[in-house]
């Protein structure tokens, strides 16, 4: 029993933050399988007893291990691209190298996993869910500090709707969270070091929004809800352009 009673998942750096948080959210929701990839093996260790958690220590922009880790379990219905870094700096102080590592962590990552394990959903037939890991810094908002960042998290929302549009007939959801900054162990760390960037988003949130960061646990349970039947395709129309309508 449960909002995702016998649904088989995929979470990316599940060994801290929301990846953590949205598997345990995933296994208090009757999940029959989540697959917890990180590279954090000590970290990810913490999860190893856990019955229905099966842990792969995984670099996701290991093409080949990714696809290998597809062909172990070929039948997942729920993908959660949650692996992603933060670089901290200006335009001009970023390196060609820190561009090419953090486009393939945080985007060419979801190319690998997406290109994996979307094949197996649409042949199941029973339709999947694909949650990609945003953030408030991408299209949505100038961060300082945070070009690099923003711009590969902007790509993940093209990426997003582009699936979204290729697939939704196949009953393939493809969304993507955007979260403000939330309390997690490397948010903690960036708020130490990172006095001027972070903060001026938090202390706008804090001081004129919801009076707090957000938590883990708060976007593990938008993820549910992404990954659960609740929120099916059956009620979209498509208009005379094959865009999908959602009104009733
Ligand atoms: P975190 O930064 O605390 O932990 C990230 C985890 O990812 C770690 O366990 C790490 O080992 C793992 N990881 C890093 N590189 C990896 C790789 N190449 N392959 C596999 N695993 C890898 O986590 P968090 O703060 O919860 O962030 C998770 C995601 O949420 C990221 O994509 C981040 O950009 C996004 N996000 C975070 C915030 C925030 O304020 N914390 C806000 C918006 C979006």
């Amino acid at each position: 029993t449960g909002r995702l009673a016998g649904k088989r998942c995929v979470v990316t750096a599940a060994a801290q933050g929301i990846g953590l948080a949205t598997v345990e959210a995933f296994l208090r929701e009757g999940a029959a399988l989540v697959v917890a990839v990180d590279i954090n093996q000590e970290k990810l260790n913490q999860l190893a007893s856990q019955s229905r958690v099966a842990c792969r220590v995984l670099d996701v922009c290991d093409g080949a291990g990714i696809r290998a880790l597809a062909m172990e379990f070929p039948d997942i219905n729920v993908l959660f691209n949650c692996a992603g870094i933060v670089t901290n700096q200006t335009f001009l102080e970023t390196t060609e190298g820190e561009w090419d590592k953090d486009f393939d962590v945080n985007v060419k990552s979801m190319f690998h996993t997406i290109q994996a394990f979307l094949p197996q959903m649409l042949s199941s037939g029973d339709g999947g869910s694909i949650i990609n890991m945003g953030s408030v810094a991408s299209t949505l908002r100038g961060i300082p500090r945070r070009s690099l960042y923003g711009a590969t998290k902007a790509a993940v929302i093209g990426l997003t709707k582009g699936v979204a549009r290729d697939y939704i007939r196949q009953r393939i959801r493809c969304n993507v969270v955007c979260p403000s900054p939330v309390a997690t162990p490397s948010y903690n760390v960036r708020k130490q070091n990172d006095q001027d960037s972070d903060m001026d988003l938090c202390n706008h949130i804090v001081d004129n929004l919801t009076g707090r960061l957000a938590s883990a646990d708060e976007v593990a349970n938008l993820c549910v809800y992404l990954a659960s039947d609740e929120f099916t395709t059956t009620f979209l129309r498509f208009n005379s352009s094959g865009i999908a309508d959602s009104r009733r």
